[in-house]
């Protein structure tokens, strides 16, 4: 059992969606974990006296208590590229991102580098990411060994490519169904693991190959749909060249049967109106990277239009293309894309994608997202103390949603004083 008083925020079941979303604010409350899971929140007289009286209280007064922080787009093999000088996505790929991934071929350097990124992804305060790992199936055993180990809900899938990228890195149709077939009756399902079948986006994949990743999904109909879509300008000119027949972008991967409600299209910057209304038919969810798509040049996402479409939306990291693992400062650089798209983000709708919003794209809210009674009990607790820049405000004083909106401008791993998986602390202090 472990009891924790501290304020706290989420969005509880009950929330409406999107901009909607209603938060629950505790100034001093207390979360009751009990074998994993949420047992009660509520105020501290009336959870406490449900204790023994000998209950050990692990109290932080000052510190901020969220459910733990949902990527819902990440590559755990492009830590080692992050920050790297120069290009726009095309010449990226081919400049960094390539070579890098041909290493994960080697179990024991693809293992090495899964726990590095684990590691990481917890001290940033994120439970729960979609990560891409390679086309190397090492490179996903690798990556779900390691979250298995720590208990994590994490969900991962090899990367399909049979085209324009190195040799070393191509598989075919027939190895792209055949490999991700037996990964998944691997690890599909096993403790908190899911999959997701991966084509890393329409330019590497040839036409039959997309066809067999919908056929997975057929196949597999618990497995989800992760790619990228629509990010840069001359991918998109690309795809047009070589998929003449498509309407657009979108149209390559609906005809070959991946557009659903279980699919996440990172970026999505460059669509149109009827791209918009396909998506919120099919429910599936547009994965805004704005810390990416700022490096890399690639556009401004608008956050309101993809909403009032009723697009479900939700936020990723993109490391390597991104250049930080933290939620809260890749929240920073969402409100700062949608200042320039001349809205604001206000701090409800950004935690609330980050949290219960991603949980629920993913439809898997009846397990985390929140501190319902029952679900996994997965948080972070933030620290605004940590941030000596910020000492200043909170001595004139700031109010829980003020510190929030703070946090998410200022903050990064440093705010992060603890984040427990499952109940149990996992933050290696640095
Ligand atoms: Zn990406």
């Amino acid at each position: 059992m472990r009891v924790i008083r501290a304020s706290v925020v989420h969005f509880p079941d009950q929330s409406p969606a999107g901009e909607e979303a209603r938060w629950e604010l505790f100034d001093d409350a207390v979360l009751w974990i009990d074998e994993g899971r949420v047992k009660g929140l509520g105020a501290p007289e009336v959870i406490l006296a449900q204790l023994p009286p000998d209950v050990e209280v692990e109290h932080y007064p000052g510190k901020i208590l969220i459910p733990g922080l949902i990527d819902l787009h990440v590559h755990y093999p492009q830590l080692e590229v992050i920050a790297a000088y120069g290009t726009q996505l095309l010449d990226w790929l081919n400049r960094y991102t390539f070579p890098a991934e041909l290493c994960y071929t080697d179990s024991e350097y693809a293992q090495a580098q899964a726990e590095r990124f684990l590691t990481q992804l917890l001290a940033q305060g994120t439970t729960t990411a979609l990560v891409f790992a390679t086309s190397a199936k090492t490179s996903v055993d690798a990556f779900f060994e390691a979250a298995r180990g720590r208990n994590l809900r994490m969900i991962s899938g090899k990367v399909l490519m049979d085209r324009h990228a190195p040799p070393g890195l191509c598989d075919t149709p027939t190895l792209a169904y055949e490999e991700s077939a037996e990964l998944i009756e691997r690890w599909s399902g096993v403790g908190r693991l899911d999959y997701a079948v991966t084509p890393r986006f329409a330019p590497t994949s040839t036409q039959a190959q997309l066809e067999a990743a919908g056929q997975l999904l057929r196949d597999y109909p618990q497995t989800y749909l992760h790619t990228h879509l629509a990010e840069n300008h001359a991918e998109c000119a690309w795809v047009a060249e070589l998929f003449p027949e498509s309407r657009s972008y979108l149209d390559v991967y609906d005809r070959a049967g991946l557009v659903t409600d279980k699919a996440v299209f990172a970026h999505s910057i460059h669509l149109d109106s009827q791209d918009h209304h396909r998506l919120a038919v099919a429910g599936s969810t547009l994965c805004h990277c704005p810390s990416s798509n700022l490096f890399l040049g690639s556009g401004l996402f608008n956050i309101r239009a993809a909403l009032a479409a009723g697009i479900k939306v939700a936020i990723g990291t993109d490391v390597g293309g991104g250049t930080s693992l933290s939620m809260l400062s890749t929240l920073g650089d969402a409100y700062k894309v949608q200042q320039l798209n001349g809205e604001t983000l206000s701090p409800e709708l950004a935690l609330y994608l980050a949290t219960l919003g991603a949980a629920r794209a993913l439809g898997l809210e009846d397990k985390i997202g929140s501190f319902d009674l029952g679900k996994e009990a997965d948080c972070v607790l933030l620290d605004p103390t940590k941030l000596p820049q910020l000492e200043a405000r909170l001595e004139r004083g700031m109010d829980l949603r003020e510190t929030l909106f703070a946090l998410m401008i200022m903050g990064d791993e440093r705010a992060v004083s603890q984040t427990w998986v499952m109940g149990e602390p996992v933050k290696t202090q640095a």
